[in-house]
């Protein structure tokens, strides 16, 4: 039996997050019927995470954040074992055994298990008020906590942080977003479109520290102020947002390699066991879009990973990841776009759209256009993805008097005229 051709052990996810589905529905959807297995310790159905920091929320109905009805999963015949995780895995036996006691044989099994939060290292981050926000259930607390919050401290000036620091004054409280690196967004976007983006959060009343670290979050029942480098805040609710970890610790316990990160090649497969893949969150992987290995985490990539793995092990001929990268997050009435990787070294030109409020920050490396970030301008994001998915390269003189939707509509005649 091949590695890619499942027999009747079938095809074992562990974790039920938008890559697991993923790589289900791409599995059944392409013809595979062996037995499919998703364990997911979570006890709701499969979701998607960006709505919970970008809409306070106290009910879970008002979400609606599942990615398909439950009936998906019994029309497919996929068994979807929520609120049993995986606590041990057997590469030599190839089983996996769950929490409640379930052993179960596969002939592929896919890591699917995402990333969890960076705890907060000062004292008081146990304090009652004091939250972070992954799960559907932490976004719940966090929109009961802002019905009656005031002075709301946001620690991490990242894409989580920002959003939850709109979503908080919205709600009416004052906030204050306290960041530890010079600017915001230090380590996904150009500092020259970071500068823009921390004025809008200030137009919006947000006060916002940078440089500044937290050293204790203080009070007796809960939460009542957080002391920083740059002096003592008041706070009836502290939510932060500083960075993710990856969950590879099932494959480090089973001797797989590992580092931040399951390490996987181009297809997405273990590189110590060809009968494992890992994607999502969870997985470190080769891309031709960046130098060295990367773990990224996106919708897109933990979509289009688990899309590539459940194509291959659904008997499509294996392709190499190549996908290009993209993101958005909306911080209040601000949409923010990127499209491929920037690097620290490019250089970045900052270009103003015709709207009032539109911007774009096209990085180049080499010459060539690298990645694209947008603020409120989706059609240059757009018109992004198709030049930097295309072969043909965007060089930096091609965008001297126009913008990316011009060049495109400019390349699109040249073509009917040609
Ligand atoms: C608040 C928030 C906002 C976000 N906003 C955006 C956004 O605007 N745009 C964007 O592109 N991305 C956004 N992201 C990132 C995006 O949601 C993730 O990249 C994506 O969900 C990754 O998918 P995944 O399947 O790898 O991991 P997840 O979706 O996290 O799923 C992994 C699941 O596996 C479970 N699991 C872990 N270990 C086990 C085990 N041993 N057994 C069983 N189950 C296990 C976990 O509990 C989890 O439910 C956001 C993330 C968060 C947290």
């Amino acid at each position: 039996m091949s590695a890619d051709r499942p027999g009747v052990a079938g095809v074992v996810v562990v974790g039920g997050g938008q890559a697991g589905f993923s790589v289900v529905s791409t599995l059944r959807a392409g013809g595979y019927d062996g037995p499919v297995t998703v364990f997911a310790d979570e006890p709701h159905l499969p979701y998607q995470r960006p709505p919970l920091s970008k809409k306070a929320h106290t009910e879970p109905d008002e979400l609606r954040v599942s990615l398909v009805p439950e009936s998906f999963y019994g029309e497919r015949d996929i068994e979807l074992r929520l609120g049993d995780d995986v606590v041990a895995l057997d590469t030599a036996d190839r089983t996996v055994r769950s929490r409640a006691g379930l052993s179960v044989p596969y002939a592929h099994l896919v890591l699917a298990t995402g990333a969890r939060n960076r705890p907060l290292p000062v004292p008081g981050a146990d304090l009652a008020g004091v939250h972070a926000v992954r799960s559907l259930d932490d976004a719940l607390a966090v929109g009961r906590a802002l019905t009656t919050a005031q002075d709301v401290v946001v620690i991490g000036g990242g894409f989580i942080g920002l959003e939850l620091a709109q979503v908080a004054r919205a709600r009416g409280a004052r906030v204050t977003v306290v960041e530890l690196a010079d600017r915001l967004l230090s380590r996904a976007v150009s500092p020259q479109l970071a500068e823009h983006l921390r004025r809008r959060h200030e137009e919006s009343g947000v006060h916002v520290h940078t440089g500044t670290a937290v050293q204790a979050i203080e009070g007796t029942d809960r939460v009542r102020q957080v002391v920083t480098s740059a002096g003592t805040l008041p706070a009836d609710l502290v939510v932060y947002g500083i960075g993710a970890v990856p969950r590879d610790e099932l494959a480090r316990d089973a001797g797989l390699a590992v580092d931040d990160g399951v390490l996987v090649d181009e297809q997405l497969r273990s590189v110590s066991d060809p009968r494992v893949s890992a994607v999502g969150d969870c997985a470190r992987h080769p891309h031709p879009h960046a130098p060295g290995l990367v773990r990224l985490e996106s919708v897109q990539n933990a979509t289009d990973q688990g899309a590539l793995v459940g194509r291959r092990l659904a008997g499509q001929p294996p392709a190499p990841y190549a996908n290009l990268p993209w993101f958005w997050s909306d911080q209040g009435a601000v949409k923010l776009q990127i499209a491929g990787l920037r690097a620290p070294s490019d250089d970045v030109r900052l270009v103003a759209g015709d709207t009032p409020g539109r911007l774009a920050a096209y990085a180049f490396r080499g010459g060539r256009l690298a990645a694209v970030e947008t603020l409120d301008w989706p059609a240059e994001h757009l018109a992004a993805r198709r030049l930097l998915e295309r072969e043909t390269p965007v060089l930096a003189d091609e965008l001297t008097d126009t913008t990316l939707g011009g060049l495109a509509r400019a390349r699109r005649a040249a073509e009917v005229r040609a």
